[in-house]
């Protein structure tokens, strides 16, 4: 009972603050304003730009200058010397109606058992405001858990200016087979929720791509592996879910109808079929072989890797599931450094939600620092690079004319310590101000 009392306080909180922070992004929303930045990264430059004058007519930018003054009848932003200025950061893996796995917590099962929509919604619209606070100004949310087309009406929400939260690149409900997603392990006797859409063959799969894009889906997300677990021979394996043949009936109707195919892939036959199948996206790709990097470069696909998830909610050491999470997390980092050396295409995602939402975000670059990438590659990861993902470049993920005026700032020198990302102290999205420095 305390427990539940002190979340709704919170919550109301949260909402007052969030109120007010709306009626200055629409107030902000139709005027000009000038940032004068210490020092820019603006997501393409390899150097630091110093001295800028960025200029936001309505929600784009209108021009990047180096020092002169801001035009007269402006708001002037001047942003303390020691902040770093960069392009609204970009998480492209989340799960915004997902709020932790912790087993104490209940797990995953819990959120879809036993808590009513009305509830997940509230807690989506909180988490939608954390990417906003922690510099996140575009999530692409890779489904909803079980919280059906949830997604889409919190991006209307955010939109039509009743919540604060990012841009949403939403997927909606989820493809996988029957046996290849949670909840899993009860009487089968008694129907329970899926956390996504199970389906089988290629026609009633190729439905549910159409239902989830005619309802608003922008990517189709699939999981082409499902569990894993170490074998006798100490090889981390992981359970193939669609055919080849299902998987090319979902990715045919995406791409038919200009959408993307995020794919949920371990390893082994379910990584290969993702691969052969068209799949846009590798998500987490924990053991990329040679040859599926040689087919990613072939093809284009992006890797999404998710580090920093993988090191939550270990079991106990000498269990099998024990020997399972140190097996995906030692296996991960060799196959990140494998594709970092052959330039296959990577772009920053956390899997926050199965990371609860009070953690940092931006924990996510110290992973890709430590494992060889150099802090202004991990940076770009989350602006230019995710933007491309995302078919938003020149708009997304830059600072400079034309593109929307997503800003944020960090307090200190993220190239010299990567941690900086944690310290979000001005974010501006759509030209509206969210955060300022206090
Ligand atoms: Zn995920």
């Amino acid at each position: 009972m305390p427990r539940r009392v002190s979340i709704l306080t919170i919550f109301a909180i949260l909402s007052s603050v969030a109120y007010a922070q709306v009626t200055e992004a629409r107030a902000a929303a139709d005027t000009s304003i000038a940032i004068q930045a210490a020092t820019l990264l603006d997501g393409t430059s390899v150097e630091p730009r110093h001295n800028v004058l960025i200029v936001v007519r309505g929600n784009k930018i209108a021009a990047v200058n180096q020092g002169g003054t801001p035009p007269t009848g402006m708001e002037v932003i001047t942003l303390p010397p020691n902040a770093t200025v960069l392009p609204g950061l970009i998480d492209t893996h989340t799960h915004i109606f997902l709020q932790g796995e912790d087993p104490a917590a209940g797990g995953y099962d819990i959120q879809l058992l036993k808590f009513p929509a009305s509830f997940r919604s509230a807690r989506a619209t909180v988490s939608a405001r954390r990417c906003l606070d922690q510099g996140f100004t575009t999530i692409r949310d890779v489904e909803t858990e079980g919280a059906g087309y949830g997604d889409i009406g919190i991006k209307m929400a955010i939109n039509q200016g009743y919540i604060p939260g990012p841009r949403i690149f939403a997927s909606t409900r989820a493809i996988s087979v029957t046996g290849g997603y949670p909840l899993e392990g009860y009487n089968p006797d008694i129907v329970v929720p899926t956390g996504a859409q199970l389906e089988d063959g290629p026609v009633k799969l190729r439905k549910a791509a159409r239902e989830q894009l005619a309802n608003g889906a922008d990517w189709i997300k699939v999981y082409m592996t499902h569990r894993s677990w170490v074998d006798k021979h100490g090889r981390l394996v992981s359970q193939p879910t669609l055919t080849l043949e299902e998987l090319k009936a979902v990715a045919d109707e995406a791409h038919g109808q200009q959408h993307k195919v995020a794919c949920h892939a371990y390893s082994g036959i379910g990584l290969h079929r993702a691969l052969d199948g068209g799949c846009d996206s590798i998500e987490h790709g924990l053991d990329l072989d040679d040859s599926a990097i040689s087919q990613m470069l072939k093809q284009g696909t992006w890797l999404v890797p998710t580090l920093a998830v993988y090191y939550y909610d270990w079991a106990p050491e000498n269990t099998p599931e024990g020997r399972r999470d140190r097996a995906r997390a030692s296996a991960h980092e060799v196959s990140f450094k494998k594709a970092l050396k052959a330039h296959v295409k990577i772009a920053f995602g956390t899997d926050m939600g199965g990371i609860p939402w009070s953690d940092p975000i931006a924990q996510e670059f110290g992973y890709m620092v430590k494992f060889g990438m150099s802090p202004t590659e991990a940076i770009q990861a989350a602006t230019v690079k995710a933007a491309e993902l995302l078919d938003m470049q020149g708009e997304l993920g830059v600072v400079a004319p034309g593109a929307y005026a997503d800003i944020v700032a960090v307090a200190g020198d993220p190239l010299t310590k990567i941690d900086a990302l944690k310290e979000v102290s001005f974010v501006m999205k759509d030209g509206a101000v969210y955060k300022r420095p206090k």
